[in-house]
């Protein structure tokens, strides 16, 4: 294998230009010409991770299978390219001091006086080359979060810069701008781009490429104005222009020869790229037979990116049903007994989203008691889970103060439980069960139906659980224990016994379900919602 080549993607203009979606766009094209890709994201914040972020902050904190909570891009890289990302491909201004300080106080530097450059240049550089010297990738392409020009990102440009001089033609810079469209003038306007590149060159950057987001097609006169403001060249400006999926990125790079530019500029054999699966998909996702509505019931739903993950699991299951899945979204805390049947009226399906602390629990509970007595498929997710379980205790069981330990510390029946492991636990970040765990699913249930295997793993973000001291009592009255963690017998899985279908996870299956492979979970819910819908 030649030399690892390393492509970094800044942005500029503006933040929310889709520099996670290009980056994983280039890196689909690239593995669909044979080569390995890895994607890592770079975040100028200072904390260790988003973990701790309020999703209204930062969207949702995906979680990778060694346990990192991270950037919601790692979120699109896993489902564009099918591959597992981990702890090394999401780095924070606040691991990289965490580790530097830890250095200083080792000893490792004495003598020395500790500062920005070179200490926390090198921190960072040799984060972007571990995923390289792995010897596994032949591309790392990596996403400098921010916009160039925030104080924040500095020293990320500046590692950037040193980077390219390190390695020459090993390293590329993609800078994704803006070309906005004016309207009073009739026209797309040039300059904010002129000024960010200018911007990246008084920082001794010069980019390869330009991605240029677009909202109308880039004339070939303002390409080559583009190209010769910017010192790129004309066939290094990419358009970008907008559409209304995501999934239909890869395609429009392909046509403008995003991955071309970048083999051809890295020396790379450009290979026949492989993308009929992409292909395929994008058709089944253009022409759908049906269309089914279901509800998704969370307490973030002003911001849609809070359920990032599961809103693309369903446009991925979707396709493999052959049904355009539109989503409701349901404000938890607008859910009463009264007005549950109104608010519920004529949709297929409803999930319940993950979430922590007490704001809209009641709302929910309200929801799924209702598709349960109402027959309507329900899959609820963690919290939604030990949603169901509160339900099912309270309204099945008739223990009125049945309530989980988080949000009511002294309920008489505690059916859901903090974990023994988590109860010495002071403080708040990174503390929780995160990561993939191995679940044993029961032959004969809705959930081997599902995953057609017993043996299965999934990701986990959670402090709480089902409390065990419960579950003969549940299972006396129709709760199944469908899938449970083999080590410390765990319930991770729960069905009903007489519900067309009823499912709760205490894992997050969204976490896995990519283009490739839509998870069974969100595919055997749409199927339960298409049939509920008649369809
Ligand atoms: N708050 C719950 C717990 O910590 C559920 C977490 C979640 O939904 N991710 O167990």
């Amino acid at each position: 294998m030649s030399s690892t080549k390393y492509i970094f993607v800044t942005g500029g203009v503006t933040s929310s230009l889709g520099k996670g979606i290009i980056s994983a766009s280039l890196a689909k094209l690239l593995q669909a010409r044979g080569y390995s890709v890895t994607i890592q994201k770079l975040d100028p914040y200072i904390n260790i991770d988003p973990g701790t972020l309020n999703p209204y902050e930062h969207g949702e904190c995906f979680v990778t299978d060694d346990g990192a909570e991270t950037d919601l891009d790692l979120g699109h890289y896993e489902r564009f390219l099918n591959v597992p990302t981990s702890q090394a491909n999401n780095v924070t201004t606040g691991k990289i001091y965490q580790s530097v300080i830890e250095k200083e106080r080792r000893g490792d530097y004495l003598g020395q006086t500790v500062q920005v450059i070179p200490h926390i240049t090198d921190e960072i550089k040799h984060r972007v080359k571990l995923l390289g010297n792995s010897g596994k990738f032949d591309f790392v392409i990596t996403e400098i979060g921010g916009t160039v020009g925030d104080i924040e990102s500095l020293p990320y440009v500046e590692a950037v810069r040193q980077l390219k001089w390190e390695l020459g033609n090993d390293c590329l810079v993609i800078h994704l701008t803006l070309i906005p469209y004016l309207a009073a003038a009739g026209e797309l306007k040039t300059k904010p781009t002129q000024h960010s590149v200018k911007m990246l060159l008084e920082s001794g950057v010069q980019p390869d490429i330009l991605v240029c987001r677009t909202e109308k097609a880039l004339s070939e006169a303002m390409r080559h104005k583009i190209a010769l403001f910017c010192n790129v060249e004309p066939h290094a400006v990419i358009e970008s222009i907008d559409t209304d999926t995501i999934y239909e990125v890869p395609m429009l790079m392909l046509k403008e020869n995003l991955d071309s530019v970048v083999l051809q500029k890295t020396n790379m054999i450009a290979r026949e790229p492989d993308l009929r699966e992409w292909e395929d998909f994008l058709y089944r996702l253009r022409h759908p037979s049906c269309e089914i509505e279901i509800g998704l019931v969370g307490k973030y739903i002003e911001l849609k990116d809070a359920y990032k993950s599961i809103v693309e699991s369903f446009i991925h299951a979707g396709t493999l049903n052959s049904c355009k899945v539109k989503l409701k979204l349901i404000h938890s805390e607008t859910i009463f007994p009264e007005n549950v049947g109104e608010i519920l009226k004529g949709l297929n399906g409803i999930i319940v989203a993950p979430g922590f602390g007490e704001r809209g629990i009641e709302g929910k509970i309200n929801a799924i008691r209702y598709v349960r007595e109402n027959n309507i498929p329900f899959l609820g997710i963690c919290l939604g889970m030990q949603c169901a379980v509160v339900e099912f205790a309270r309204n099945v069981l008739g223990y009125t103060d049945a309530y989980s330990t988080e949000m009511k510390s002294n309920a008489q029946y505690p059916v859901i439980d903090i974990m023994e492991s988590q109860k010495k636990v002071s403080c708040k970040g990174g503390t929780m069960r995160l990561g993939a765990y191995p679940c044993s699913v029961k032959i004969g249930t809705k959930a081997f139906e599902t995953y057609k295997k017993s043996e299965i793993s999934e990701r986990h973000r959670h402090r709480y659980e089902f409390n065990n001291k419960y579950l003969k009592e549940f299972e006396n009255n129709g709760f199944i224990a469908s899938g449970i963690n083999p080590q410390e017998n765990l319930v991770e899985i729960m069905e009903l016994k007489d519900h067309p279908w009823f499912m709760g996870v205490q894992f997050h299956p969204e976490y896995k379900s990519t283009v490739a492979k839509p998870h069974p979970v969100f595919v055997e819910f749409v199927k339960a919602a298409k049939k509920h819908s008649g369809n």
